[in-house]
């Protein structure tokens, strides 16, 4: 029996197929809005369902650069959060 592999990825499942996502920086993309709004975004492989992973608008891409995210302060992933919410329905908008 071989070793489990510890894999930092991570994987969800998809809302729509219910198969697994393996979730990766490289597979994550990108659309700007003409608004400011600033959304990375990712497809299931298996569906093409899309699923919005971050959304910025101006101000927080500047403490973003500024700070960096990991390091971020909560009312900074609160507001990426509120942003998030604010523009669900734009994934309806991403090529
Ligand atoms: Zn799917």
């Amino acid at each position: 029996m071989k070793s489990r592999q510890v894999s930092a990825k991570t994987t969800v499942v998809c809302d729509i197929c219910g198969e697994n996502i393996l979730l990766e920086d490289s597979k994550l993309k990108h659309k700007h809005f003409p608004d400011g709004i600033h959304i990375d975004y990712f497809s299931c492989e298996h569906c093409g369902a899309k699923y919005v992973y971050l959304v910025t608008d101006a101000a927080l891409r500047k403490d973003i650069k500024r700070r960096g995210f990991k390091s971020s302060a909560s009312y900074m992933k609160t507001r990426a959060l509120e942003l998030k919410c604010a523009y669900a329905d734009r994934v309806k908008e991403l090529p």
